[in-house]
């Protein structure tokens, strides 16, 4: 599964400051999830695991994420 190992709020440059690994609302994950399975609120990605289920292009949102807060783990 995957998963997004930041919680923080802050905007993007904010948090880059202070992290080398937050989420920076950036959405590039939100763009290329072809099942509409996140969305950013808030500044942070939010992943509905309903909707990541037979995604066509398995951690493609991984990948995509720069910063690396967006993972793919073993469930
Ligand atoms: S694995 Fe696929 S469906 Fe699930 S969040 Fe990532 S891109 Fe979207
Ligand atoms: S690609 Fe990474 S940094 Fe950008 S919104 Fe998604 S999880 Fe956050």
């Amino acid at each position: 599964m995957v998963m997004v190992t930041c919680s923080n709020k802050d905007k993007g440059a904010a948090t880059k400051k202070a992290c080398t690994n937050g989420c920076l609302g950036c959405r590039r994950c939100e763009r290329v999830c072809p099942m509409g399975a996140i969305k950013v609120v808030d500044n942070v990605a939010v992943i509905d695991h309903s909707k990541c289920e037979d995604c066509t292009d398995f951690g493609i949102c991984a990948k995509s994420c720069t910063s690396g807060c967006l993972i793919i783990v073993n469930d």
